[in-house]
């Protein structure tokens, strides 16, 4: 009788140690990691926040002026016609700190485009942003939250005193006008990991998150979106001053899940820095790392310029790879 081989066990690594990220991923896909699509623009609007989180890949903070001119948001709004973009995602820093932020939007409106904005949630709350929320209801605007943790300890750590209470204080606010109530007002929450570790599976999360939120403060929301913390900026300083910037990159490498690659952003997406640079993604952006084209702002480049183009990698893209995967819409893949 023919007998079956017992099963091997394949332990070998994915990555190799001297392997980068380029290496790795063009193994996987034998070709270069590209761009053929474009169907989300994302946009910088400066670094100026009115927090300076401990995670944030930008170094945002009350000290930073970077901010868009309104002669690139024209050019945005002359470049999105051209393209297949269906979605345009706002963000900073703060967008609630840029003195244009209702204009660009009304703008993006006008033209047909679904805009989603996304908020520290205590920048929403600052006394020049009074009627932004209401504003942004009035325009259908997704919003996206940032809120790393259900639990006030873990959010005062990583953000800064009181920026908890003020989260919940704003949430409540917005689930007033309809926000994550309303099935047309989608209210995202974003999480991310307090230190250099993974996060969790992030439908688990969501339901801790939904349990604990309603329970203690009856706050609703529509979906939770996870993020793995980058090794850039100064979640990267923080590695750097706990002596964790190696075991966290080597975390990275070791947890490549090769099932990620499909849903990776930078393969649909292009970043536009508030000076008009272009960037694979905001991550990118964030570590200088511009897009590899001949044209590299909104103001000189066309859609054949851009699709297809190959992405511009490094270490720090094992972080979007890892474990579930990553990105500015959550997980990639669900364990
Ligand atoms: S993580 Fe967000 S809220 Fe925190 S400093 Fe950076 S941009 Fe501001
Ligand atoms: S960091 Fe950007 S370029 Fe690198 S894999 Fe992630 S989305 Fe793609």
């Amino acid at each position: 009788m023919e007998t079956n081989p017992p099963p091997t066990q394949d332990t070998a690594p994915l990555v190799l140690p001297q392997q980068t990220f380029t290496q790795t991923i063009t193994t996987f896909l034998q070709e270069p990691l590209t761009c053929r699509a474009l169907t989300t623009l994302q946009v910088n609007l400066g670094l100026r926040c009115n927090q300076s989180c401990r995670h944030c890949h930008h170094q945002a903070s009350p000290d930073r002026h970077e901010h868009m001119t309104t002669d690139t948001m024209h050019a945005i709004l002359r470049f999105l016609p051209t393209t297949p973009v269906k979605t345009v995602d706002v963000t900073g820093g703060s967008p609630e700190l840029h003195p244009h932020l209702k204009d660009f939007i009304t703008a993006l409106a006008d033209h047909g485009y679904p805009v989603m904005v996304r908020t520290n949630l205590t920048a929403l709350a600052l006394p020049d942003s009074s009627g932004l929320a209401e504003f942004l209801k009035d325009h259908g605007v997704t919003i996206v939250a940032s809120l790393p943790c259900y639990l006030q300890d873990n959010v005062d750590q990583q953000r800064g005193p009181g920026v908890y209470h003020q989260s919940i204080t704003t949430l409540s606010y917005l689930n007033s006008l309809g926000y994550g109530v309303d099935p047309g007002l989608p209210l995202n929450l974003v999480h991310n990991p307090g230190g250099p570790y993974l996060p969790e599976s992030q439908a688990d999360l969501e339901q801790i998150y939904r349990k604990e939120l309603h329970e203690r403060h009856g706050i609703q929301f529509t979906s939770l979106l996870t993020i793995t913390n980058m090794p850039i900026g100064s979640f990267l300083n923080d590695l750097q001053n706990t002596n964790t910037q190696e075991a966290y990159q080597t975390l990275c490498r070791s947890s490549f899940n090769p099932d990620t690659i499909p849903g990776l952003m930078c393969q649909h997406q292009i970043c536009v820095r508030w000076d008009g640079r272009l960037y694979d993604c905001d991550f990118n952006l964030a570590a200088d790392l511009p897009i590899r084209s001949k044209k590299t702002t909104i103001h000189d480049a066309t859609l054949h310029d851009l699709i297809p183009r190959p992405v511009a990698t490094a270490e720090h893209c094992f972080a979007c790879t890892a474990g579930n995967g990553s990105s500015c819409q959550g997980a990639l893949v669900t364990p």
